[in-house]
C-alpha cells in the first residue's frame, strides 16, 4: 500500500466511523428520552447494527494495514496524532481474542441484568457470581494488555490514559486524608426543603441556567430523561438532559448545570477536528472537569446565587429557600451518606476513594466477590461512619462493575482535582472567580478561557500534558482541598 492509499483509506475509515458514531449517538439519545416503550425492542436492534458496521470497519483488514504503512511516517501534527490514537485503540482491541470478547460481550449482558434484578430484590448473594465473573474477565484482559507495574495501571489506562496506581496512590492518599479531617471541621447546616416545582417550571430554569453560563441553545437543547447525561451527536447539535423530580428541584438545577458543562465542552470543540478521531474530550476526568467546573465551582458558588438567586425563585414559584445565602448554604451542605450519586461536594471523594481503594485490591488478586461486601460496608464505617442496611443502598448501588469496568471511577475524582487545579490557574491569569461570576460579562469570559485552554483542543494532548500545559505542574491535590476548606468552612 502506497503512502497516499493509507492516507486515503485511513481518512475515510475514521469519517464513516465518526458518522456510524453520530448516528448511533442520535440512536441512543432518542431511546434513552422520547422513544415510545414498545420502540424499545427494535431500536436496541438498529443500534447493535450500525454499532457492529462501525466495529468493523475498525477491525478490517484495510483498515490494520493502512495503520501499519502509516506507523513512523513524517505526518502533519495533526494527521499524526490521528494515527496514534487510533494505533492505539486498535493495539488495545487486538489483544484480547474475538472469541473471549464475544462471549465477554454476552456474560457482561447477563450480569447486568443479573445487578438489576439482584438490585430490587436487595440481594448481593444472587449476583455475586456473575460479578466473579466479570473480575475474572477484568483481571484476564489487564494480563492481555499489559502493565509495567500493577494489574490495575493497564484498567485505569482504558479511561484515562497513561494513568498509574502509583500516581493516583500519592494523590488519593493525600486526599483521603483531607477530606477525613475537613469532615470532622465543617459545620452542621439543616437540610433545605424546597416547595415541590412542576416539571414545566423546572425545565425553564434549566433553560435558564444554560443560557446564562454560555451553552449555546441554538447547537442543542434540554430534554428529559431518567439518568442525565449529554451527547454530542455532531457538530452543531451537543444534547443535554436531566430528569425532574417535582418534590426536589435541586436536583434537577444542579444536574442541569452538569450536563451543560459536559455540553459545552463538545460545542466548543475546535472546527479543525471535525470528522476526525480526535472530535471529542481528551479524557473521562477531562471531560468530568467541565461539568464539575460548572456544576460546583461556579454553580455553588455564593457569586452565582447572589446574582441569579431571585430570577431562579421566581420562576420555580417562590418556594425555594428564603433568601440566596440560605439557598447557598443548603446547596453546600455537608453530609455523610449511603448513596454515591447523591453525595455533596466533599464526601463524594470518599465514595470514590472506596471504589479505588477496592478496584485496586480486585485487579491486584487479592478481594474476591465473596469478601467483597464486607470489604465495601467495613470502609464505609470507617470513612464515612455510615452502614448500609440494605444492598441496594451499599455494594449494589452502582451499574459500572457488572459489565467490568472497572478503573471508571477514579475519573470521578479526577474530574473535580483538575476542576479545582484548572481554576487556580484561572484566577492567576484572570482575577478572582467571585469578581468574574458577579460580573456582567464575567461568565463569558470564564467560558471563553475554558474554550481558549482545554476545550478546543479535544482529545489533540493526553490528559496530563493538558494539565501541565494550562496549570504548569502534574496533578495535585491540594488545589481541591484549599477550595473546599475555602468555602465549607465558612459556610
Ligand atoms: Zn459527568
Amino acid at each position: 500500500m502506497t503512502i497516499e492509499k493509507a492516507k486515503e483509506t485511513f481518512l475515510s475509515a475514521v469519517r464513516r466511523i465518526s458518522a456510524l458514531d453520530a448516528a448511533g449517538n442520535l440512536l441512543a439519545w432518542d431511546q434513552r428520552t422520547i422513544a415510545p416503550p414498545k420502540g424499545l425492542n427494535g431500536r436496541a436492534q438498529v443500534l447493535g447494527a450500525v454499532s457492529a458496521e462501525a466495529f468493523r470497519i475498525k477491525t478490517s483488514p484495510e483498515y490494520r494495514e493502512a495503520l501499519d504503512r502509516l506507523k513512523g511516517e513524517a505526518l502533519d501534527p495533526v494527521f499524526e496524532r490521528m494515527a496514534f490514537v487510533a494505533r492505539r485503540a486498535f493495539d488495545r482491541d487486538a489483544k484480547i481474542p474475538a472469541d473471549v470478547y464475544e462471549k465477554f460481550v454476552v456474560d457482561a449482558q447477563i450480569s447486568e441484568a443479573a445487578w438489576g434484578d439482584a438490585k430490587r430484590s436487595d440481594d448481593y448473594g444472587m449476583y455475586a457470581p456473575h460479578l466473579q465473573r466479570m473480575i475474572d474477565y477484568a483481571r484476564r484482559f489487564a494480563d492481555l494488555w499489559g502493565y509495567a507495574a500493577h494489574p490495575y495501571d493497564a484498567m485505569l489506562d482504558g479511561y484515562e490514559s497513561g494513568l498509574t496506581v502509583k500516581d493516583v496512590d500519592g494523590v488519593f492518599g493525600r486526599l483521603r486524608a483531607d477530606m477525613v479531617a475537613l469532615l470532622r471541621e465543617v459545620p452542621r447546616i439543616p437540610a433545605l426543603r424546597p416547595a415541590a416545582v412542576p416539571v414545566e417550571k423546572q425545565r425553564e430554569i434549566g433553560l435558564y441556567l444554560l443560557a446564562k453560563t454560555g451553552y449555546d441553545l441554538d447547537a442543542g437543547n434540554l430534554y428529559a430523561t431518567e439518568h442525565p447525561f449529554s451527547v454530542g451527536i455532531h457538530a452543531g447539535d451537543v444534547r443535554v438532559t436531566t430528569h425532574y423530580r417535582e418534590s426536589d428541584p435541586v436536583s434537577s438545577i444542579f444536574s442541569v448545570l452538569h450536563e451543560g458543562g459536559h455540553g459545552m465542552y463538545d460545542q466548543n470543540l475546535g472546527p479543525e477536528l471535525r470528522d476526525t478521531n480526535l472530535d471529542d474530550g481528551a479524557s473521562m476526568g477531562i471531560h468530568e472537569s467541565q461539568s464539575r467546573f460548572w456544576e460546583n465551582i461556579i454553580g455553588r458558588s455564593y457569586a452565582f446565587w447572589d446574582t441569579h438567586f431571585a430570577t431562579v425563585n421566581r420562576l420555580a414559584g417562590g418556594g425555594l429557600a428564603s433568601d440566596a445565602r440560605a439557598w447557598y448554604r443548603g446547596v453546600n451542605r455537608v453530609k455523610p451518606s449511603l448513596i454515591r450519586t447523591e453525595a455533596d461536594e466533599l464526601t463524594y471523594n470518599l465514595h470514590i476513594i472506596i471504589r479505588y481503594e477496592l478496584e485496586k485490591e480486585i485487579a491486584a488478586g487479592n478481594l474476591n466477590a465473596g469478601a467483597l461486601r464486607d470489604a465495601w460496608n467495613d470502609r464505609y464505617r470507617e470513612y464515612l461512619g455510615v452502614q448500609a442496611e440494605k444492598d441496594g443502598e451499599g455494594i449494589l448501588q452502582d451499574i459500572h462493575w457488572s459489565d467490568a469496568s472497572f478503573g471508571y471511577f477514579p475519573t470521578y475524582s479526577l474530574g473535580n482535582l483538575y476542576a479545582a487545579q484548572f481554576a487556580h490557574a484561572l484566577e492567576k491569569e484572570l482575577g478572582s472567580l467571585d469578581a468574574l461570576i458577579g460580573s456582567e460579562s464575567g461568565l463569558g469570559k470564564i467560558g471563553g478561557w475554558l474554550k481558549e485552554n482545554i476545550q478546543r483542543y479535544g482529545a489533540l494532548e493526553e490528559p496530563g500534558d493538558i494539565l501541565v500545559r494550562v496549570t504548569g505542574e502534574g496533578l495535585n491535590a491540594s488545589y481541591l482541598t484549599t477550595y473546599l476548606r475555602g468555602k465549607l468552612l465558612a459556610l
